[in-house]
């Protein structure tokens, strides 16, 4: 089990022809909780300055044709196959999830490079019938200008190429302030694109930058008055202070915030392909994603068969280094989130829980590093801390008897990101689908709340705060909207049959 972030990094850095200094501001690596490398943090004056770099950038790159855009994405995409590994790896070592999930990680910027290439000869207006005789209207979609992508500690690199892709064929140049845990993968990230930038040979300098720094470098973006759109994906309580910010300058904003996502099991449920889900979900990035599973809603009949062989799992479950084969569960991102995981534990005991797992692992070997057993809690009924985030592996488990009773308690949570249920029922499953179903933004049949694709929207209501990014239309965050209307008429017909003749 022995093991070095550092040599490992420098491993990393040397296959990426990078060299990461150590710098004031230190990445830490969950897997054994050792400093491996630093980057300088910005200022918020070096944030202004950046977002100037950013305008001249898309000055320029506006003008450039959509597809020869794409052309610059596509190039990228092929960087990111060449070092998918590399990439993925930094990404475990950083933000600690197991080299499976890095993979995936990685992989999703590849199929989001491969979708904003298509879009770059998509980007489609309408032609709308007009009361005028003589004229045409129609809608056309431009580049926006510069976009700022503030993105969080458990997606350290996809989520940046979810917004930046579309955003470059979209035409607009793109400032990220990454998470100030996982600032050394996103290095990583703009080095590859600068990489593909070269062998493109004409896009503008400064299409793509970073700004390093925590809360206070996220705000100097968030106000400068220059940032035509905020893409914050992080907690609520982040996106509460970044919205009415955003919002009090006209700018737009794209907010990808907590989820609190559940699973209804009904009595005809397939319970084995469920099992699967239920644990990939709730265990799988050592429930640090914003679409973990953590309510579990399961029927009467069938909670006596189900809920022990989940424990069984639980119990179970490979907790390790997550760069090591063979490992499901990874460790938490730090301390913090150790001690959160345990007040929430403590909680849900005092409301009536029965708590299995949440114990810390591993401490011997890695005394700075927090690895925990999976926690699983039989709740008595949902109560105030199932109804909050928790951002570790807890899942909080409670019976239903109708599923009305069960859509009703899913819907009650205040973030509306993740769902789905396990039916062989047809009426069930349109039920759940339906207008009075689940009111999140993802609903699923028969597969987890997790792990989407980048072809839909992804995005979430209520507290997720309504945004949507990668696949579908969401290209349109990243474009402004223009109404045309053409007379090619000898008349001035005016809309509405208003007579307006000047004597
Ligand atoms: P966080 O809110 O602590 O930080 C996210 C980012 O916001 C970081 O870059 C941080 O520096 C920045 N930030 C914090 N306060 C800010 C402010 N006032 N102004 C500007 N920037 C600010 O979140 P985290 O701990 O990194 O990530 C976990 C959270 O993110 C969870 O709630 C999770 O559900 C959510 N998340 C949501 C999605 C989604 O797509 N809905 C995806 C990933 C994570």
């Amino acid at each position: 089990m022995s093991f070095d972030s550092a040599v490992e990094a420098q491993a990393l850095f040397g296959r990426l022809a990078m060299d990461f200094p150590e710098g004031a501001f230190v990445s830490r690596s969950p897997i054994d909780g050792a400093a491996f490398g630093g980057v300088a943090p910005a200022s918020p004056a070096e944030v202004a300055a950046a977002v100037e770099r950013a305008q001249a950038a898309f000055l320029a790159w506006r003008s450039v044709p959509a597809p020869r855009r794409g052309e610059l994405v596509r190039l990228f995409g092929t960087v990111l196959r060449e070092e998918k590994e590399t990439l993925a790896r930094l990404v475990s070592l950083e933000a600690g999830k197991i080299l499976q999930e890095g993979l995936g990680e990685v992989q999703e910027m590849i199929d989001i490079c491969d979708f904003a290439v298509g879009l770059s000869r998509q980007l489609y207006g309408l032609t709308i019938a007009t009361e005028r005789p003589g004229h045409r209207m129609m809608e056309t979609w431009h580049p926006l200008g510069v976009v700022g992508v503030i993105s969080a500690f458990n997606f350290p690199v996809a989520v940046w190429a979810w917004n930046a892709c579309l955003a470059f064929v979209c035409g607009d140049a793109v400032l990220w302030k990454p998470s100030e845990k996982t600032p050394l993968a996103a290095a990583a990230v703009q080095a590859l694109f600068e990489r593909a930038a070269a062998r493109f040979g004409a896009a503008p300098d400064h299409l793509s930058q970073i700004v390093q720094g925590a809360r206070e470098i996220g705000e100097a973006l968030v106000d400068h008055p220059k940032v035509a759109l905020v893409s914050a994906t992080g907690s609520t309580r982040m996106g509460r202070m970044v919205a009415p910010r955003v919002a009090a300058r006209f700018g737009r904003v794209l907010l990808e915030l907590g989820g609190n996502n559940a699973m209804v099991v009904a009595p005809s449920a397939d319970l084995a392909l469920a099992e699967r889900a239920i644990a990939f979900a709730a265990v799988g990035t050592a429930g640090q994603r914003c679409t973990t599973l953590r309510r579990l809603f399961v029927h009467d009949d069938i909670y006596e068969q189900l809920v022990p062989r989940l424990k069984q799992v639980w119990r179970n479950v490979p907790v390790g280094n997550p760069l090591e084969q063979g490992t499901l569960v990874g460790p938490l991102i730090d301390g913090a989130a150790f001690a959160a995981m345990q007040v929430a534990l403590d909680e849900a005991r005092r409301q009536g829980g029965a708590v299995e797992g949440g114990e810390r692992l591993l401490e011997e070997i890695w005394p700075n590093a927090f690895y925990v057993r999976p926690a699983i809690v039989e709740m008595p009924a949902q109560s105030a801390i199932t109804l909050t985030e928790t951002f570790a592996p807890i899942l909080y488990v409670m019976r239903y008897a109708t599923l009305d009773e069960a859509i009703a308690a899913h819907n009650a949570a205040p973030q509306g990101l993740a769902s789905s249920i396990f039916t062989n029922d047809l009426r069930e499953a349109e039920l759940f689908l339906s207008a009075a179903g689940s009111d999140c933004g993802i609903v699923n049949v028969n597969i987890g709340p997790s792990g989407a694709e980048i072809g839909g929207a992804f995005g979430g209501e209520k507290e997720t705060g309504g945004g949507r990014e990668s696949g579908s239309d969401a290209w349109r965050n990243y474009m402004r909207r223009a109404t045309n209307t053409i007379n090619y008429s000898r008349d001035l017909p005016l809309a509405q049959g208003i007579d307006f003749s000047i004597p």
